[in-house]
């Protein structure tokens, strides 16, 4: 399975995880590494559920 970390290098397939992908702060989406995240927990919910929403849109889960 994919980690968390290649996300970055993620191509979207599905809109609705590339939404959630997109609410996630620049660090978290690996565009900013200066970045200081306001909320971290809420960055890595919405990552893992792009995450899931990716594998289930390509069939794989
Ligand atoms: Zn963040």
């Amino acid at each position: 399975m994919t980690k968390i970390d290649d996300f970055q290098k993620f191509v979207f397939t599905s809109s609705e995880a590339y939404n959630e992908w997109s609410k996630a702060c620049s660090f978290h989406r690996g565009r900013d590494k200066n970045h200081s995240c306001g909320n971290q927990k809420a960055c890595e919910k919405r990552l893992r559920i792009a995450h899931s929403l990716e594998l289930a849109h390509r069939g794989w889960i």
